[in-house]
């Protein structure tokens, strides 16, 4: 008794369609209706005045500073924002290199680029996240940050990148947009860097639609997004307040979140841990039950119990069979996908295998303070990335799913692996 597979004919696991990656939207009901209806009627849209401010943007930062584990965290209006507040906080600028690695998404370097800064590309390893000792071959003398991606749901190695990032004295920036609740051995990305940054977009673990939150404890990095973020000057804040003659005094970004997203994602916190709990207990389930498929390794977790969840990722042996097995598991019904379709590849953005200038003079490439930093960007630049990324497959693993989606999963990894279902 076998029956064929889908791709040869046969029936498909299953013909259901599969819910979309977007935990935080898929959980909008009732309590982000009267979080927003509350602000509207209170006339106080604006963060910092109002007829009758409710302080929703205080109260999501605090609460959100006390998820993470940090002293502070600045709410901004896109995760982009965050990126380069927090970069120029830093003191990314012209005639420094940020390393960033294979696999991110193109704000990193748009905020790299903007700040007139180089972006130094660096391999990543079996997490799908920065390789440690590629890192360390990266650092120059000129490298002024580095951007830890926690890409697709997973943290990166951060014990071994914050031990390299500390022999240079350099500050890791954890971009924890695709992993909001993930963590290593207890603590919460966005912790462990000088700095951390999170996307509340709606694609993100949690969502105000558009969105971003900056996290340190690090008080002066918090002061200097205090200003980049808003008009140049400090406010008090956080229980910090600004001396007569604020030192940081500079130009500001108008990067301000406001209350009513504020109300939302101060709901949708609430709501995170449910959510990477759910998406969590799916991938548990799939680990367990696929790990000792034959000829499929698993994507590297620092901390497996630690996953926010949101994809089970995996490697084949040849870019080849990676490419006939997902043709397959898309046959029965399981949309299996390249590493996020490519576009979050460097070896994909167009506009930084050409150099596209940020201002008509041709800057950062053409800037004079730029000169000795490296700045060809071609796509075999870094040829293991390419290699794991070519022999990656993944499949999201939205909130919504069932144990019965679950299992479809299972009998469709089965019957692709050994040619047949029974
Ligand atoms: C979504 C995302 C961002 C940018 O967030 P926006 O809020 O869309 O500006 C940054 N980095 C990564 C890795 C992301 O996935």
């Amino acid at each position: 008794m076998s029956d064929p597979l889908a791709i040869n004919g046969g029936v498909p696991v299953r013909t259901a369609s599969w819910p979309p990656l977007v935990p935080g939207a898929t959980a909008y009901g009732e309590e982000e209706r009267r979080a927003a209806i509350e602000v509207i009627e209170s006339q106080s849209p604006f963060r910092y005045y109002g007829e009758k401010p409710l302080g929703k943007v205080d109260k999501l930062e605090e609460a959100y500073a006390r998820y993470v584990g940090t002293r502070f965290a600045l709410a901004t209006h896109s995760g982009s924002t965050a990126l380069s507040v927090a970069l120029a906080a830093l003191g990314v600028g012209p005639g420094t290199e940020v390393i960033v690695p294979a696999f991110m998404w193109i704000a990193d370097v748009n905020a790299i680029v903007h700040l007139r800064a180089i972006p130094v590309l660096a391999e990543i390893d079996e997490t799908l996240n920065l390789d440690p000792d590629d890192l360390a071959q990266r650092i120059t003398p000129r490298t002024k940050a580095i951007i830890a991606v926690h890409m697709a749901g997973t943290a990166a190695d951060m014990p071994a990148i914050l031990a390299i990032a500390d022999q240079h004295g350099i500050p890791v920036l954890e971009d924890c947009s695709q992993a909001a609740g993930a963590m290593i051995e207890g603590q919460v990305v966005g912790s462990m860097g000088s700095v951390g940054i999170v996307s509340l977009q709606y694609n993100k673990n949690f969502t105000t639609g558009e969105g971003g939150i900056i996290t340190t404890s690090n008080e002066e990095i918090f002061r200097r997004s205090i200003c980049y973020h808003d008009m140049g000057f400090e406010r008090d804040m956080q229980g910090i307040s600004v001396p007569q003659d604020s030192p940081f005094e500079t130009w500001g970004m108008g990067a301000r979140m406001d209350e009513l997203r504020g109300a939302i994602g101060l709901v949708q916190l609430a709501k995170l841990p449910g959510l990477v709990g759910a998406m969590r207990g799916h991938q548990h389930r799939l680990r367990e039950a696929l790990g000792k498929t034959p000829g499929i390794h698993l994507r590297r977790l620092v901390d497996p119990t630690g996953d926010s969840g949101s994809y089970l990722a995996w490697f084949h042996d040849s870019a080849d069979l990676a490419e006939k097995f997902m043709d397959a598991l898309n046959a029965e019904g399981i949309p299996a996908s390249r590493p996020h379709g490519g576009i979050h590849q460097y070896r994909h953005m167009t506009n930084l295998l050409s150099n596209a200038p940020v201002t008509t003079e041709g800057c950062p490439w053409s800037c004079p303070y730029n000169a000795e930093s490296p700045m060809e960007y071609k796509a075999n630049l870094l040829p293991r990335s390419n290699q794991l990324l070519d022999k990656a497959r993944m499949l999201s693993l939205p909130p919504l799913l069932t144990d019965q989606d679950v299992n479809d999963v299972i009998r469709a990894f089965r019957k692709v692996t050994k040619g047949k279902g029974d």
